[in-house]
């Protein structure tokens, strides 16, 4: 097998022979293979991986969407003492 300078020796990156993209880990990789296929690329972005700047695709670290919920003071009260 030819040497492929995106998969340096002993680095943790990964290369899927079934569609061609680099992960830069195994559970990105593992994540991009559901029930015998690969993923496409829209369905990694929709489970919040992405590519990063160096051709690898990766969990996305910044989640931009994530909901903010105000949780009142006393949530961890019980609840049913009010009833
Ligand atoms: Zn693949």
């Amino acid at each position: 097998m030819a040497h492929d300078p995106m998969l340096p020796a002993g680095s943790r990156y990964c290369l899927c022979r079934g569609c061609g993209l680099y992960f830069g880990g195994d559970s990105a990789f593992r994540a991009h293979r559901a029930e015998g296929r690969c993923r496409s690329p829209e369905e990694l972005t929709s489970l919040g991986y992405r590519l990063n700047g160096r051709g690898y695709w990766g969990q996305d670290y910044k989640r931009p969407k994530r909901p903010k919920v105000a949780l009142p003071d006393n949530s961890y009260d019980d609840p049913e003492d009010d009833l």
